[in-house]
């Protein structure tokens, strides 16, 4: 069960995940959900989450739910799916291939603000860390 605290930061980053899905809900360009892109070694690309986020993570799903990453695809993607779409990180909601990538940055610098002005108001240790080390971490 999730501690007050953390039912807290969780919602303050739902927030800015809602942030994120009316913006990209803007813009054209539709991900196929293809899945390509969670492989992260096929793909030659990277995943980094924010401490808050993986709070969010954590009390968003049951616990026994969370999985590590053993392989250079994320656990969570099964047959090409992501399993865990409601809940996926920051950078799985704003990279899209299909997508300008300056409005990427541009997005992935407001919302890191916004993900580190959370976890200084919750006076959390800010991390920017890679997706297999949060989860094989989350899972020790
Ligand atoms: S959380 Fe979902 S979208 Fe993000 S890398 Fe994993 S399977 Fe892909
Ligand atoms: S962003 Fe591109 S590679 Fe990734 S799931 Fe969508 S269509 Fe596939």
């Amino acid at each position: 069960m999730p501690t007050d605290i953390e039912i807290e930061i969780a919602d303050a980053v739902g927030q800015v995940y809602y942030r994120i899905d009316s913006q990209i809900g803007q813009y054209p360009a539709k991900c196929q959900e293809c899945g390509k892109c969670c492989d992260f070694e096929g793909y030659d690309h990277r995943l980094f989450v924010t401490s808050c986020e993986v709070i969010y993570f954590a009390a968003k799903l049951d616990p026994d739910k969370i999985k590590p990453m053993p392989a250079s695809r994320c656990p969570y993607n099964i047959d090409g799916k992501c399993t865990v779409y409601p809940f996926r990180f920051a950078g799985c909601r704003i990279f899209s291939c299909k997508r300008d990538k300056d409005f990427q940055n541009q997005l992935s610098e407001q919302i890191s603000e916004k993900l580190k002005n959370i976890c200084e108001e919750f006076r959390l240790t800010y991390r920017y860390t890679d997706l297999p080390i949060a989860l094989n971490k989350a899972t020790i």
